[in-house]
């Protein structure tokens, strides 16, 4: 039985590992021309930004990978608690704390290179993938630019440019329009030369509707650190250097500071095509056996919430219990990956909605949503526990339900009696 992988992503990658569990040949085929050192390349140019791997996902690399964090540590790597980031919300420094959970701070690159080293899957570089083949109607392969592979089953992992749509609308099969909640967040990036006491991370986190801008600091391999700017509602980070560094300037935070004694070792790079998009797959009519889609391909998220590389992995796991990719097989299949995204999406996209245009005005629920996270907003900035709760629900350790509880709401009710004008003073007296 042969599985082919369309696209050596993360979605992919760690499919071809799960497949490999059962499937004999598992092939990935890569546009790219692939080279065994972290570099970035063109057809994943979101590598060049921070990212963020949330402790759920990494623990499942982990037990696909046993000994990635420790080799990604020794290439430079770092690992750290997940409670202990210096996070500066619109509130003021938020809680820090031990929590227990890992949290491993890597390069996009450097992580999916040691990934790519440990699968075992045949990857075939440098071969564009350019449609379906069908046999009535069941896919029995792709076709490439220079020729045709034929498979038993075909994933489609080929990212947030997936032609996935078009190719089953020439097949007849059509797909209903996603959804979409677009943010207008641009990122830029530059690299810097790590002032030797620099922290692992440093936060300064957006928030609708009042709080535009933000940025993350983070160290990476080679004593260097990857500094993104991040700006919604159409607020953009420039690309010259001088617009770059006012953009740091105008940060509420020590960002800039904190880089005095840096050196820029790269130009600025820009990224703005972050609106969060779902394709309901699952509801497709006539959806062909022998064909799923995982990974960004099905749903892309806002990346400041850092879920895409998790929510990957999650899909990935799902290979392992599930065998049948008849027609019917394959539409459960894409259910249990809608399902997978859903928590995730829900997490990002209402938490988006403060940044949709004045045409868009939000509803009783989505009201009631703001009001919530702002609350938390409070608690964040003053309790401990508070904040080990929201890690392990933002990290997707535990579900959304962890936070709705009598203690939380006891601890809102508190909090939301304290005035944030003076919470806001009182924290940033008191960075942690
Ligand atoms: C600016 C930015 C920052 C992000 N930050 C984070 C973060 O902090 N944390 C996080 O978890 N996620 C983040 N993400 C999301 C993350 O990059 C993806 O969700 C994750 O990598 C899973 O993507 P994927 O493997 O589905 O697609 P990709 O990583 O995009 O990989 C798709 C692959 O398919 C290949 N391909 C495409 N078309 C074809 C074809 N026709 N034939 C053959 N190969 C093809 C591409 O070359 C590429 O290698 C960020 C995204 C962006 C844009």
């Amino acid at each position: 039985m042969k599985a082919v992988v369309i696209g050596g992503g993360i979605a992919g990658l760690l499919a071809a590992r799960v497949l490999g569990e059962t499937y004999d040949d598992v092939v990935v085929l890569e546009r790219d021309k692939l080279s065994d050192q972290p570099e970035c390349r063109a057809g994943v140019p979101q590598g060049r930004h921070v990212h963020g791997l949330l402790v759920r996902g990494g623990e499942i690399m982990e037990g696909l990978f046993p000994g990635l964090y420790d080799e990604l540590v020794q290439a430079g790597a770092h690992l750290m608690d997940a409670g202990e980031m210096r996070i500066l919300n619109p509130l003021g420094w938020v809680a820090s704390t031990t929590t227990g959970l890992p949290l491993l701070v890597v390069s996009r690159p450097l992580l999916e290179t040691h990934i790519r080293r440990r699968v075992t899957a045949k990857i075939v570089d440098d071969t564009h993938v350019t449609g379906l083949s069908f046999d009535g109607s069941t896919v029995d392969g792709v076709l490439t630019r220079n020729g045709r592979v034929d498979a038993d089953l075909v994933v489609d992992a080929s990212g947030r440019s997936s032609k996935l749509p078009a190719w089953l609308a020439a097949a007849g099969i059509e797909v209903p329009e996603p959804s979409e909640v677009d943010s207008r967040t641009g990122y830029a990036t530059r690299i810097y030369t790590a002032p030797e006491e620099f922290p692992v991370v440093v936060a300064e986190s957006l928030a609708s509707p009042d709080t535009s801008r933000g940025g993350i600091v983070m160290r990476i391999e080679g004593e260097r650190l990857m500094v993104t700017a991040q700006g919604a509602g159409g607020d953009h980070p420039p690309r010259d250097p001088e617009g770059f560094q006012g953009f740091l300037d105008s940060l509420r935070g020590p960002i800039a500071e904190l880089l005095a004694d840096a050196e820029p070792v790269t130009p600025v790079y820009l990224f703005a095509r972050t609106a969060s998009r779902r394709y309901a797959f699952e509801q497709v009519q006539k959806w062909p056996a022998g064909l799923v889609a995982v990974g960004d391909t099905v749903c892309v998220f806002n990346p400041v919430y850092g879920q895409g590389m998790t929510v990957a992995a999650l899909e990935a796991l799902l290979f392992r219990q599930h065998h049948d990719f008849s027609a019917k097989g394959c539409q459960e299949f894409q259910r249990k990956v809608a399902k997978t995204a859903q928590g995730p999406w829900a997490l990002s996209s209402n938490a988006d909605q403060g940044w949709l245009d004045s045409t868009h005005e939000p509803g009783p629920v989505m009201r009631a949503f703001g009001w919530y996270m702002k609350k938390w907003q409070v608690s964040l900035v003053h309790d401990q526990d508070m904040f080990r709760r929201f890690v392990r629900v933002v990290h997707l350790v535990d579900s959304p339900a962890a936070l709705l509880n009598p203690v939380v709401f006891r601890r809102l009710a508190k909090y939301s009696r304290q005035d944030p004008r003076r919470a806001r003073r009182r924290a940033a007296r008191n960075p942690r």
